[in-house]
């Protein structure tokens, strides 16, 4: 059964059901849930998740079932000096849009 979402919070685009990985952060431990129903918004991908599906989640952790797999995951700490040399890559044009891992970021 699909939810039904209304329009983006932010930015009034469509918002569609997508099934997308979830990363949750608890009990110092890192959970990823996969296939959750959440609504993206076509435009700027922002994510929304009904309260029932964020409870389903919370009782997925809570009851401390056996995961279907257990992954590996590289932590890296962010780098300053990279962060004064990605600035100088930047244009200085009015589009403040990087198209990266996470997607489209906007700088504001
Ligand atoms: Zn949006």
């Amino acid at each position: 059964m699909q939810n039904k979402y209304g329009d983006c919070f932010y930015c009034g685009g469509i918002v569609e059901e997508k099934l997308m990985p979830r990363e949750i952060r608890w009990a110092d431990q890192l959970f990823i849930i996969e296939n959750v129903p959440m609504g993206v918004c076509s435009q700027c991908g922002e994510k929304v998740i009904k309260p029932k599906v964020a409870k389903v989640i919370d009782q997925i952790i809570k009851e401390e079932r056996e995961p279907t797999k257990t992954i590996q995951v590289p932590v890296y700490q962010y780098e300053l000096n990279l962060a004064e040399s990605a600035a100088e890559l930047m244009p200085n044009s009015p589009a403040k849009k990087h198209v990266g891992l996470f997607g489209t970021t906007e700088y504001r």
